[in-house]
């Protein structure tokens, strides 16, 4: 059972024994409700599969798996990326849908949940191939996709240009119809929104900012006065410079690393970063904007020799990029993809602080052995939203023609992280559950709440 489930479950189980949640559930028992609803969210309502017909270059053809799972509308339609990764698999595509139903519900976006995947590994394919691909994606899940219906969006493995081609290829199937609305991450020029491509990392750390500033300074008092283990942990980091270890220097984890460098008044001390290759380790810090700048002119790819380093004026140490996990340090950001701490590693994990910038980075086994230890985790759900909440307003500027400006932007996903972290953490450090469990009681009540008024719990 993956670590969504039983969370699900858990919290269904702590809001039923409170009489306020659905109130007058007349024609059910709780017990019957329980049920309903374990039945309803752990399950998606739509599987698409398909396998792409695709024209190579070089005269073969092919068939690409490809999926669409739409795994929840009851807030609004559905609402999620689409990856493209070797990897790539139905199981894996319906749990990441599923996590988008929580993740939306949780930030209070009008969208439901879903998610999309390729199974490719995007460096083996051409530009014209690549082209093909999103187009044909297009194509074969045409009746499913829409501004109304389904939006996708980027995730790993695809970005702006991806999603440039896929609403081209809707506007040309879809005529006079409105299709700015049908995909978000496009490219600026597109009708996408100002800020989108960072707003996945701005978000990731702001988050962390917020709790580990913000929150802690306003509340010290009765935060030390609490005997929540999440709080002393939090407290006891608080007001001091914190060493950090990156792990993924993509679009999240290099911009959540550079917004982290340069944030002066928590002088956090980036000391490790890693990507698919390399781990960069300096004890006295990385040099983030360097290593930013050389990654934009690499592919993505972090410096892999002496030599590359010395190009770029750094100075780190070259090591194993498995290693980074296990570092001596204050705080770890999980930036790559998913069950990176699982029962294998988990118990060599120094780090008190963990944000999860990946979707589901940690296992369930590790996530329990975590936080039974009092290691305060962020959870992907709360800390990685930002992507999604700049996918929302881009949809509404599509829609309204209308643009904001880039800090308006930023300032506006701020907000709205902020609104649900002062609802959250109140109740977070006063009771006994860790922050992921809270915020899925949290969502899970949201959800179910209005599944229950639309009347679709009988
Ligand atoms: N793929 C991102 C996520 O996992 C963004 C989704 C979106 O913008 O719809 O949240």
């Amino acid at each position: 059972m993956h670590k969504q489930q039983s969370i699900i479950e858990e919290s269904l189980t702590a809001l039923l024994k409170d009489e306020s949640f659905l109130p007058d559930l007349q024609e059910q028992t709780r017990d019957q409700a329980f049920k309903s609803l374990v039945a309803i969210l752990s399950t998606p309502n739509h599987i698409h599969k398909s396998f792409l017909r695709v024209a190579l270059e070089n005269g073969m053809i092919i068939r690409v798996p490809a999926f669409r799972v739409q795994h929840n509308d009851t807030v609004g339609p559905y609402k999620g990326g689409i990856r493209f990764h070797e990897s790539v698999n139905e199981d894996e595509v319906a749990n990441l849908a599923k996590l988008m139903t929580l993740k939306n519900a949780l930030h209070e976006l009008p969208f439901g949940g879903a998610k999309g995947g390729v199974v490719i590994n995007p460096k083996d394919y051409s530009n014209k191939e690549l082209n093909l691909i999103c187009k044909k994606y297009v194509q074969y899940f045409d009746d499913i996709l829409g501004p109304d219906k389904d939006i996708p969006a980027p995730d790993v493995g695809t970005g702006e240009r991806e999603m440039d081609w896929m609403m081209g290829e809707f506007k040309g199937n879809h005529p006079g119809t409105e299709y700015r609305g049908s995909f978000t991450g496009k490219s600026i020029v597109n009708g996408g929104s100002l800020g989108r491509r960072q707003a996945t990392g701005k978000g990731v750390y702001f988050t962390f900012r917020y709790m580990m500033h913000d929150f802690l300074h306003k509340n010290k008092q009765w935060l030390s006065e609490t005997d929540n283990r999440f709080a002393k942990t939090a407290l006891a980091h608080a007001d001091q410079p914190l060493t950090m270890a990156v792990q993924g220097f993509g679009n999240l984890g290099s911009v959540a690393a550079l917004e982290a460098y340069h944030c002066n008044y928590l002088q956090n001390k980036i000391v490790a970063v890693s990507d698919q290759n390399v781990m960069l380790y300096n004890e006295s810090g990385l040099d983030i904007p360097a290593l930013v700048k050389h990654a934009e002119a690499n592919d993505g790819d972090l410096p892999r020799t002496e030599e590359e380093l010395g190009k770029s004026k750094l100075t780190a140490q070259i090591k194993d990029r498995d290693d980074l996990l296990e570092l001596d340090v204050d705080v770890l950001m999980l930036a790559a993809l998913e069950d990176q701490i699982h029962e294998g590693n988990v118990k060599d994990i120094k780090a008190k602080l963990i944000i999860e910038g990946a979707n589901s980075p940690i296992t369930e086994e590790a996530d329990k052995y975590l936080a039974d230890r009092g290691i305060l985790i962020v959870p992907d759900i709360l800390a990685n939203a930002g992507g999604v909440i700049v996918s929302y307003f881009e949809w509404v500027q599509g829609r309204e023609t209308q643009f904001m400006d880039e800090d308006e932007v930023y300032e506006r996903l701020y907000d709205k992280l902020r609104h649900t972290m002062d609802t959250i953490y109140p109740q977070f450090f006063g009771d006994p559950f860790p922050l992921r469990q809270n915020c899925y009681i949290h969502t899970v009540m949201k959800i179910s709440t209005i599944m229950y008024r639309q009347g679709n719990l009988y």
